[in-house]
């Protein structure tokens, strides 16, 4: 790959890390972007040895993201993919201390690994520091979520890795809400940063793509292995996508979150909404609406811009009753409903919602 910085210079910012990471050396001829490399296998006696091993497009991606995350990227099949490599570097029986509004499939995961006594999960609110560093207390690993799916609570990493760490503990971050250009876990003392690309660093739903990136080379090599033996390896075509979505990482977030902050100020106190959470940045809203699910529902149904559907950290506006979903936790709120906040002018967004939201009859 391309070394934009041989000597050392001074740090370049992530809007430029974005853009010039990941690319084929600047010599004559040679492409803008690292082409989409199809193939099964390699000829033998050099480095990639075989498709499960290693292909030039994960490099790519994770040159790129390892860049903006200030460690070493490892590139996955999905998000979960990357979680379950992350889960399985602790011994059997060890204790897993994780937030209790959680992405879902991360809840279930370690409920399931729980069942089966490969781990022991202990849930935490995990806004409350003193909760969760008394539970560092024994625990193998700690598990954060921050903004947490969809409550958007907010943990405080480096308070809580400085006590993991006093116990031993790792500490990896879900980093997928905040992304990178606006929270490094890495710098507060997180071992590991777990994103789900599929939402903002592939950015156009329209690919499934998940990365862990270590603090250190040991751990790294052990998700390199971790993924080579189970198989949870990015498509090539999947990586491209996403490597070209993650370019323009930086301006997106720039506009989704002030697209939201905007949107928040507009909506705080409207009749229809028991409460508009917002946790100060993100593009990410979880309004609770008065009535419960019923009204909620129809919130989701009827808007003509905002997309009813999962998933988030599209250029597109979505949005989605989370309590739709029967393995979201009973503690969410039936009318919550998460708004993942896309670029389009926000005069027309708020127009959308409020046509809506007036027109519903506050119980
Ligand atoms: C979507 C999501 C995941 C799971 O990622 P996939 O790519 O769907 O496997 C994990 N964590 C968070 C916070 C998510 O939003």
């Amino acid at each position: 790959m391309h070394d934009a910085n041989p000597a050392g210079g001074p740090t370049l910012h992530p809007d430029t890390l974005a853009i010039i990471a990941g690319r084929p050396p600047h010599l004559p001829d040679a492409p803008m972007n690292v082409p989409v490399h199809l193939t099964s296998t390699y000829v033998a006696n050099g480095d990639l040895r075989y498709g499960r091993y290693g292909n030039p497009n994960w490099a790519a991606f994770e040159d790129a993201l390892g860049a903006l995350e200030g460690g070493r990227c490892v590139a996955f099949a999905s998000g979960m993919a990357a979680i379950t490599a992350v889960l399985d570097l602790v011994e059997p029986g060890a204790t897993v201390v994780a937030p209790r509004h959680s992405y879902t499939g991360t809840v279930g995961l370690l409920e399931e690994l729980a069942a089966k006594r490969r781990i022991q999960a202990v849930f935490v609110d995990i806004s409350d520091t003193d909760a969760v560093t008394d539970a560092a207390a024994g625990a193998a690993m700690l598990w954060i979520e921050s903004p947490t799916n969809p409550a958007l609570e907010v943990a405080d990493i480096a308070a809580i890795a400085a006590a993991a760490h006093e116990h031993g503990a790792l500490v990896a971050v879900d980093n997928t809400f905040a992304t990178p250009v606006l929270q490094r876990p890495l710098e507060h003392g997180a071992d590991v940063v777990v994103h789900s690309a599929t939402k903002y660093i592939s950015g156009h739903s329209d690919v499934l793509m998940g990365a862990a990136v270590a603090a250190s080379d040991d751990l790294a090599a052990a998700f390199v292995g971790h993924r080579s033996m189970y198989g949870a390896i990015p498509a090539p075509l999947e990586t491209f996508l996403a490597l070209r979505g993650l370019r323009t990482l930086p301006v997106r977030v720039e506009r989704a979150q002030s697209n939201a902050q905007e949107l928040v100020r507009r909506l705080t106190g409207h009749r229809a909404l028991e409460e508009v959470r917002y946790p100060g940045f993100g593009a990410i809203i979880s309004i609770v609406v008065r009535g419960g699910a019923e009204p909620a529902e129809a919130l989701a149904e009827r808007t003509k811009l905002w997309v009813h559907a999962t998933s988030l950290g599209g250029v597109e506006s979505t949005l989605e009753r989370r309590r739709r979903w029967p393995a979201e936790q009973s503690t969410i709120p039936e009318g919550l409903v998460r708004l993942s906040v896309g670029l389009e002018h926000v005069d027309d967004l708020h127009r959308d919602l409020t046509s809506v939201l007036d027109a519903l009859d506050p119980a």
